[in-house]
């Protein structure tokens, strides 16, 4: 009963436990991931913030190098055109001077004529000029700062690169008539030592074995653009920190969009230690391929304060522009500081969410399980009892088999002792038959071996009982055998047994009898027969013999001892006792 109970309890127990516990598991784990996605989401959140700022300021940079590489490829394509054309119009002019006054004037004169028709071509406050010279690098006709050059080879002059100009504008017209070429000369108005990127082209005058050349320098071609150019890219973007600076490869700022006042200096200029820094980083960053990005400290202007700047800077290709954009790292951590405070509330909101979830969850599965608990032990509890109701009705039916069984045992153990009865008595008489008076003497001559008790032996047969049966009929016969028994029967102790033998024979058996005890009972049988009136027979007499038993006789000896003692009071006349000693 114990034992089944508790097995209830943890029946019961099982759905209590099992379902709370797996809802309070998958709670656990969700809330632990949410814990690492938060973790791994703010390591990440720094990295990717920089690198997103890196990123946008390399897209402004590289969108400004394309549009001033752009703008620059425009200007040098003009410049091309325009220089050619004027080289090509002072050419048509000579031709025809020459074609009308060749035959006219002589050689010398008509040189000069020429030269003097193609002097006044300036452009650019004498910055551009048309020049001629001979293919033995004689000049014919110099600008009017270097007019003293007139008459004289200036056939190894170098510019600042070290590039033999001369003989390399010779060597194009000798080989392909005309040309343009790429060199760094002097300027008018600057100094001598100064030299100038610039565009020539030359083109060759073969009557006199000249070559008439013109040229531009970049930065006069540029000039006007560049400023249009830098006004605009000082547009793109003011506010913010990652402004646009430009400087060129001499240190001179061209644009600073967050420091206007710098622009047009030169970073030697300011003596100023972070400003040196920086320009020595942005030359380092670009001396490979062009680009570069560097970490430096500058102030910023937000705060004020010295900040560490990371700063991309590129090229503008074949040109001396350089375009810087960057950010200051305080601001992206600011910016970080804000973000992670942003996703920490919602996390910390999530995880809010996620316990009151967890919470209500384990709440429910509690109710469930108490639910399934209760509904599981009402279930248990119904068969136990049924199996308890079972049980009985099975006890009961045991128990009424039991008793059937019983009272069956009795009836036939009643049915067994009548059959016994019946067996070990004689049917007309109700006395000992001849089997129960044989198991009689079996009986009385175990006890004599066992104890030596010694017993005696009756047997007496009823005389001419054939005539009785003759005289007065068969049942009047069995009716005087009835009488007789009781007759006999009176005579006899308790303990003696009377047994029919057969027919119209008795044995009687007297236990602890002696012989002269027997005598005296025999011959009390013998007298009240003799003297008994058996109506409607008027007298019955019996012969008997009487034996005691001698130790180790066998029943059958006893027998017929007794059986001879019996005959011979037959045989002396019948009505008598005859006694063996
Ligand atoms: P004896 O003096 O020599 O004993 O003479 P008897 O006539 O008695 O001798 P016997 O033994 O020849 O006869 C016995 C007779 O007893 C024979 C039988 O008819 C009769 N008898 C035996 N059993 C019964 C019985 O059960 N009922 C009746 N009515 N007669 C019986
Ligand atoms: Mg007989
Ligand atoms: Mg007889």
């Amino acid at each position: 009963m114990i034992k089944s109970k508790s097995l209830i309890t943890l029946l019961g127990l099982g759905p209590l436990l099992l379902i709370p516990a797996i809802v309070i598991s998958i709670a656990v784990v969700v809330i632990l991931s949410e814990q690492s996605a938060f973790d791994k989401t703010n390591q990440q959140l720094e990295r990717e913030r920089i690198e997103s700022r890196e990123s946008s300021v390399r897209a402004k940079v590289d969108s400004i190098v394309d549009l001033a590489s752009y703008r620059k490829s425009i200007i040098e394509a003009e410049l091309h055109d325009r220089i050619k054309l004027r080289v090509e119009h002072a050419y048509k002019i000579a031709e025809a001077l020459y074609q009308q006054f060749a035959f006219i004037y002589p050689e010398a004169e008509l040189k000069k004529l020429i030269i003097e028709a193609l002097r006044p071509l300036v452009w650019n406050n004498g910055e551009s000029f048309i020049w001629i010279l001979d293919d033995e690098g004689v000049f014919y006709l110099a600008p009017e700062y270097l007019k003293h050059l007139e008459g004289s080879s200036i056939l190894d002059f170098k510019d600042a690169n070290g590039l033999e100009v001369i003989k390399e504008e010779i060597s194009i017209v000798r080989n392909e008539g005309e040309g343009f070429l790429w060199d760094c000369f002097t300027k008018p108005g600057e100094s001598m030592e100064k030299h100038f990127k610039q565009l020539a082209f030359v083109k060759g005058f073969d009557h006199y074995g000249w070559y008439l050349g013109s040229a531009e320098y970049l930065d006069t071609a540029t000039y006007k653009t560049d400023r249009e150019l830098l006004e605009s890219i000082s547009k793109v973007d003011k506010d913010g920190s990652d402004y646009v600076f430009i400087v060129n490869t001499q240190g001179d700022i061209l644009l600073n969009s967050s420091r206007p006042e710098l622009e047009g200096k030169n970073f030697s200029a300011f003596n100023n230690p972070l400003l040196e820094e920086l320009s020595d980083k942005i030359y380092a960053a670009i001396q490979d391929d062009g680009k570069g990005l560097i970490e430096y400290r500058w102030v910023n202007p937000l705060t004020a304060k010295i900040d560490v700047k990371r700063t991309y800077v590129r090229q503008v290709p074949g040109t001396d522009w350089v375009v810087g954009s960057g950010f200051y790292k305080q601001e992206v951590d600011a910016e970080v500081a804000s973000m992670q405070k942003t996703l920490s509330t919602q996390h910390q909101q999530r995880l809010q969410d996620l316990l009151v979830l967890g919470a209500v969850s384990t709440v429910v599965a509690v109710l469930v399980s108490l639910y399934l608990t209760v509904t599981v032990r009402k279930i248990l509890k119904r068969y136990q009892l049924e199996i308890k109701v079972k049980n009985a009705e099975l006890r009961d039916l045991n128990a009424s088999l039991e008793a059937k069984v019983t009272k069956r045992t009795a009836e036939l153990r009643v049915a067994n002792r009548q059959l016994e009865q019946l067996a070990l008595t004689d049917s007309l008489t109700g006395v000992q038959n001849r089997y129960a008076c044989m198991n009689e003497l079996e009986d009385e001559v175990r006890r004599n071996e066992r104890y030596h008790e010694t017993f005696s032996v009756i047997m007496l047969d009823v005389d001419f009982f054939k005539e009785v049966n003759d005289r007065y009929g068969h049942d009047v016969g069995d009716q005087v055998l009835v009488t007789l028994t009781g007759l006999i029967q009176s005579c006899l102790r308790e303990v003696d047994k009377l047994g029919r033998f057969g027919g119209e024979e008795f044995v009687v058996v007297l236990p602890q009898t002696g012989l002269q005890e027997a005598e005296a009972i025999a011959e009390r049988i013998r007298l009240k027969v003799e003297n008994f009136d058996f109506n409607p027979v008027n007298q019955v007499t019996l012969s008997l013999g009487v034996i005691e038993y001698r130790s180790g006789e066998s029943v059958g000896e006893v027998l017929k001892r007794v059986d001879v003692a019996l005959y011979s009071s037959k045989d002396q006349g019948r009505n008598r006792i005859t006694v063996f000693s």
